[in-house]
């Protein structure tokens, strides 16, 4: 009985949305039709009802800004895409969950499908909320000397999770699938700032030839390489080793060991660049 007026109270709000939309103006012109109405806001929200499907008008670098405050604010994800050509965010984001430890999102991969129809070039960003892993936040800034042996591993909430990578391999799969001549760019924000990662141009290649027999190709090399690079035998090793680098000095190091000719991590700390800041454009990336 619960369940079933549940799902009914769901019927009605989503016919309510639906109808509301029909009879007003197109709140998202030119996107996709979804079974999610889109919603415009002001600002980028996490949404974990799965009812809606929110857009905001915005710049990029307007959304990355108000994603920074997110991380700070949110102990759950969100995932969206930008569109450069309209200057609109969208929600892309399914299955927002958390707890003290881990914290994931999903991508609706059905809807990127359909976005990279009507928009060839996309950006898709999701964060990672601050303080996971670590009593309190670490700015960049802070000599490895400074930072506790318990915070050592939250500097790795920095980069993308083996799901995150993961999910770069499907979605180049399923845009070969749809034979969609897309752009999609994957990135990552947290309190550390941006980390930009996904397959090279090569690495797209390689993927594409072996969708059909996904076991000939070393994806999954890949991600255990950067598991085994962020995990605390590596991470610790270079704590002890660099006392004087600087933890967002640290994160760019970590990119390099990761980074390959199929796969690349860039890196950049989005504030006010402090001096010792100048090597870590070797691994930035252009935002
Ligand atoms: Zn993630």
């Amino acid at each position: 009985m619960y369940r079933a007026s549940i799902a009914l109270l769901a019927l009605l709000i989503g016919w309510g949305l639906a109808s509301s939309g029909a009879s007003g103006r197109d709140p998202c012109p030119g996107l996709p039709l979804s079974e999610r109405p889109c919603v415009a806001r002001s600002e980028l929200t996490v949404n974990d009802t799965h009812a809606v499907r929110y857009a905001v008008s915005a710049t990029e670098s307007e959304g990355v800004a108000q994603i920074l405050q997110l991380v700070q604010q949110s102990a759950l994800e969100e995932h969206w895409a930008f569109l450069p050509e309209a200057g609109l965010w969208i929600e892309t984001g399914l299955n927002e969950n958390a707890t003290l430890q881990v914290s994931e999102v999903e991508v609706d991969t059905d809807y990127l499908v359909a976005l990279v129809s009507h928009f060839p070039r996309i950006n898709l960003y999701h964060f990672h909320p601050a303080g996971l892993g670590a009593d309190g936040t670490i700015p960049v800034g802070t000599p490895l000397s400074e930072v506790a042996a318990s915070d050592r591993e939250a500097v790795t909430g920095a980069f993308p999770g083996s799901a995150d990578m993961l999910a770069t391999f499907e979605i180049t799969w399923m845009l070969e699938e749809a034979e969609a001549d897309a752009e999609v760019r994957h990135f990552v924000i947290s309190e550390f700032g941006i980390v930009e990662f996904g397959p090279t141009e090569a690495g797209r290649r390689e993927l594409g030839a072996a969708r059909h027999q996904p076991q000939a190709y070393n994806h999954f090399d890949l991600v255990m390489v950067a598991s085994v690079r962020l995990g605390s035998y590596n991470v610790g090793r270079l704590f002890d080793e660099h006392r004087d680098f600087a933890v967002g000095e640290l994160i760019a190091q970590l990119c390099q060991q990761i980074s390959s000719p199929e796969y690349r991590m860039g890196y950049s700390p989005m504030i006010v660049r402090p001096s010792w800041i100048h090597d870590v454009a070797v691994s930035s990336t252009s935002f």
